[in-house]
């Protein structure tokens, strides 16, 4: 059975929060790739990367990590929209099955959750762990464990998922395992609520971006994202920085992503997300062989229940319409499975 990420929370749930890092197999301990050589790597080589760690904590004094603003001072406790201190929460970490298959390969995408979130959407399907916080805190020293054993364990990356509101422990955590012998290439898993100022501090750290692009209405976007009209314009700067940051979607031999952005667009119901303008401004601001995943893994959970647009599944049809706009728009790198979810809708159709 293919795991989803809604298998990957509710086993973690199962189990009771947290996964213990002692419960994890060890397998694959003599990894090959381990040659790989990090963007991180190089930065802290030309010393450069405790100045970004600095710069980033800096932003925790009056919170500007993210379009909100809020200005709370998190290294006083204090809270903003997102809920965060200046205190480290992780929900789970554990290898992951379920993303795309160039980030799973045979060992799995690294995975570390972390709790709460800047965008805090109403259908979230994370939502025990985003919307109420569950999750152990933690320092930035363990982190740093963490990121190693999913290295040692034969994970193929370090997959940050809503990592945006704890980016300073996160580079922290980095500078510190890399010292100890972290290679494997980051993943920064995120909302797409992002602001590209604070996203260059991370220019030469992330190896991999895999940003939402969720939404390309103001109006939807205050509706479902937590009041974020801004979110259209943030979430496009911020993908096109990015992309001048990693360039396109590489792999090794074994056809593992090492580098890149790789850009993934829920379709919803009712056309509610806009797939149409997503596809057009992709095919319009960025080579037409960036790396897509229109995703049919739609279902309403959380809030969702209280908006009639958006309270059911998406149906075959709205699906094969999004990935007809990606052929009409001319996108040439859509991911593996999405091509596989539209022949097995065709068929379905026939
Ligand atoms: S990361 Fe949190 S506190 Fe900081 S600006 Fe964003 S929502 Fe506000």
């Amino acid at each position: 059975m293919k795991l989803t990420r809604r298998h990957f929370i509710k086993s973690s749930l199962f189990l009771g929060g947290s996964l213990l890092l002692s419960d994890l197999p060890l397998y694959a301990e003599n990894r090959k790739d381990l040659q790989w050589y990090p963007a991180y790597g190089k930065l802290e080589q030309a010393g450069k990367l405790a100045q970004r760690v600095d710069q980033a904590y800096s932003s925790l004094k009056e919170c500007e990590l993210c379009p909100r603003q809020c200005g709370a001072d998190r290294l006083n406790g204090e809270q903003g929209f997102c809920e965060a201190s200046a205190k480290l929460m992780v929900y789970s970490t554990q290898p992951h099955f379920g993303e795309e298959m160039s980030l799973v390969g045979q060992g799995g995408s690294g995975t570390i959750f972390f709790s709460k979130c800047n965008l805090r959407c109403v259908f979230c399907q994370n939502w025990p762990i985003s919307h109420k916080g569950y999750g152990k805190e933690i320092r930035d020293d363990d982190l740093a464990e963490m990121m190693l054993h999913l290295q040692k364990i034969g994970c193929h990356n370090i997959n940050l998922v809503t990592p945006t509101h704890v980016m300073p422990h996160i580079v922290n955590a980095v500078r510190i395992a890399f010292k100890k012998g972290l290679r494997l290439p980051l993943v920064y898993n995120t909302s797409g609520y992002e602001r590209f100022e604070i996203l260059k501090i991370l220019d030469g750290i992330v190896d991999i971006y895999l940003p939402d692009m969720k939404f390309m209405d103001a109006d939807q976007a205050e509706k479902y994202l937590g009041e974020a009209s801004d979110y259209p314009e943030m979430s496009q700067q911020a993908v096109l920085e990015m992309h001048r940051q990693v360039g396109l979607h590489r792999a090794d031999s074994r056809g593992i992503a090492v580098r890149g952005l790789m850009i993934r667009h829920l379709v919803m119901p009712n056309r509610v997300a806009g797939t149409d303008k997503f596809i057009r401004w992709v095919s319009e601001n960025l080579p037409k062989s960036t790396y897509v995943n229109i995703m049919h893994q739609y279902y309403p959970d959380y809030e969702a229940f209280d908006y009639p647009d958006i309270w059911r599944r998406i149906n075959v049809n709205e699906y094969l319409e999004a990935m007809r706009w990606a052929d009409q728009y001319g996108l040439t790198n859509l991911d593996p499975d999405s091509i596989r979810i539209r022949k097995l809708y065709e068929k379905q159709k026939l």
